[in-house]
């Protein structure tokens, strides 16, 4: 561990327990009220300039996935109640939740199955827009499915399209960028899974491997990228395109909240723990939440014990400054999706005063989440998804939180939404893998 780091140690038990590997519960005391009125980075009008093009997009993503027919062009994911999930985690970690527990099931999401659908999708389509645009050959009164005609496709292959990519962002932006005509080349981290580069080989998308871990895939595919005027690069690390096209699910929550009659006030507080890698995609979403549900929504984000690198970031106030590897964590976890060792540049200081609090939890407690969720629920979703339970089945953490913010004779009105961030995609051989995989539970 570098040595300078010792301070942090020393004064934040998070950060200390974090460093030894152990599960932990951070409570963010920079939290303040309102404040997602006060950021200076973004912009709510940005989430609002997403969401149109999202729609001007949709009679194009409708015409060129059938999966999109039924909702006719909209990429979008069940909210569905788990009652039976919630006796699982009261019966085997004794997380008595009180109030309604749901799935938001992004693991399900059409197109590339995960959360990455919303962030990865919207950057290409933003990056087609603008080429079509400035070339004078789309307006945006126009009906977007002439994207689909070979004039297009054939004038979006004069460009590249590049990303670095643990899995889950790689097959967002390949699927896409491959369908719109362009090159599209996927730089591929050493925990990304054999099938899904198998799977963008197969839409024409070039994969490069890497027997490095994630920053490094990122920087190769940055330089490859800067050396080529015709390529784009869709940056991880920094992209607010990548952030306003997940933070629109929360106007789309608001929506589903809504027609399930579920009332989110200051009397019927809302609870929301989504799975974190290097915090674009939990950090776009809490963004476009807390514009909707200011203080009456409560974020927490959920990381593997040895990736905890949002965790560390904001924990200590360095966000990017700093690596889990800096703290001699390895940054290795069969939770490939938030395999990330050093969180964003930018995400960490935007969301610092909206976040409650980041909580993490050890692989082998992922498969018996996996399990659980499958067997109660008939559900699956892929290890990384099941991170979002972390924080729910860490109740005492949970009840000083509760105390803390004064809404503990409100809890039975409250309503908890776990985010499932991918798993539909799985292969049924890997699914197979995943369900035998030993967890840390004793019983068969
Ligand atoms: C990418 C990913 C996340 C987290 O997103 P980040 O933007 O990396 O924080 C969570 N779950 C899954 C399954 C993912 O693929």
């Amino acid at each position: 561990m570098k040595a300078e780091l010792q301070k942090y140690i020393d004064t934040i038990p998070a950060v200390a327990e974090a460093a030894e590997l152990k599960e932990t519960f951070w409570l963010n005391d920079r939290k303040v009220p309102e404040a997602q009125q006060n950021i200076t980075e973004v912009h709510p009008d940005q989430i609002k300039d997403a969401s149109d093009r999202l729609l001007r997009f949709a009679p194009y993503l409708k015409k060129v996935f059938p999966e999109l027919e039924e909702t006719n062009g909209i990429i979008e994911s069940e909210l569905r109640e788990i009652p039976s999930m919630k006796e699982f985690l009261k019966r085997v970690y004794g997380a008595e939740i009180e109030g309604r527990l749901m799935l938001k099931m992004d693991s399900d999401l059409p197109v590339s199955g995960s959360v990455k659908a919303r962030g990865g999708i919207y950057e290409v389509l933003k990056h087609a827009e603008d080429l079509a645009l400035a070339a004078g050959k789309l307006k945006e009164t126009d009906d977007y499915s002439i994207l689909a005609e070979s004039e297009f496709v054939k004038f979006f292959g004069q460009y590249t399209v590049q990303v670095g990519s643990t899995g889950n962002l790689g097959m967002s932006i390949g699927i896409m960028s491959a369908k719109l005509g362009f090159h599209v080349i996927v730089h591929m981290s050493a925990d990304a899974k054999q099938w899904k580069k198998e799977l963008l080989r197969s839409r024409g998308v070039e994969v490069i491997e890497y027997a490095d871990d994630y920053c490094a895939a990122v920087t190769q595919g940055r330089i490859n990228s800067d050396a080529d005027p015709m390529s784009y690069f869709v940056d991880d690390e920094n992209s607010q395109n990548l952030f306003m096209g997940y933070s629109v699910a929360g106007e789309r929550l608001r929506a589903q909240l809504e027609e399930q009659n579920i009332t989110v006030d200051s009397d019927h507080p809302l609870f929301v723990y989504i799975p974190c890698g290097i915090g674009g995609a939990p950090g776009g979403v809490t963004y476009g939440i807390k514009q909707v549900y200011g203080d009456n929504v409560h974020c927490f984000f959920t990381e593997p014990t040895h990736a905890c690198c949002m965790l560390m970031g904001m924990a200590t106030g360095e966000h990017d400054g700093v690596s889990v590897q800096d703290f001699g964590i390895d940054g290795r976890t069969d939770a490939d999706g938030l395999a990330v060792g050093r969180p964003s540049a930018f995400v960490g200081r935007v969301i610092e005063p909206m976040l409650s609090g980041i909580a993490t939890i050890s692989d082998c407690k992922l498969y018996d989440l996996m399990r659980g969720l499958l067997s109660e629920e008939e559900i699956f979703i892929e290890p990384s998804s099941c991170a979002a339970f972390a924080a729910l089945i860490r109740p005492e953490d949970m009840k000083t939180y509760i105390e803390k913010q004064g809404l503990a004779d409100k809890m039975g009105q409250a309503t908890h939404i776990a985010w499932a961030t991918g798993g539909c995609m799985v292969p049924e051989e890997t699914r197979e893998i995943y369900l035998k995989t030993p967890g840390c539970l004793k019983e068969a």
